[in-house]
C-alpha cells in the first residue's frame, strides 16, 4: 500500500512529505542525515513519523 508520510528528522528540521515506497534516498535539508532509504519495497524511514497521509 503506497502512501505519503509526513516525517521530521531528529534534528528538529521542518517536517517533510515523502512517499512511503520511495525509491530515492532522501536527505534532511538541515543536517544532511539520510531520513529515507530505499530497501527494495517499502522505504526505510530514519526519522519521526509525524503523520500518515492517505
Ligand atoms: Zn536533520
Amino acid at each position: 500500500m503506497a502512501r505519503f508520510l509526513k516525517i521530521q528528522c531528529e534534528c528538529g528540521s521542518d517536517p517533510e512529505i515523502v512517499y512511503g515506497d520511495s525509491k530515492m534516498r532522501r536527505l534532511c535539508k538541515k543536517c544532511q542525515a539520510v531520513i529515507v532509504e530505499p530497501s527494495g519495497g517499502r522505504a526505510r524511514v530514519n526519522a519521526r513519523i509525524v503523520e500518515v497521509l492517505s
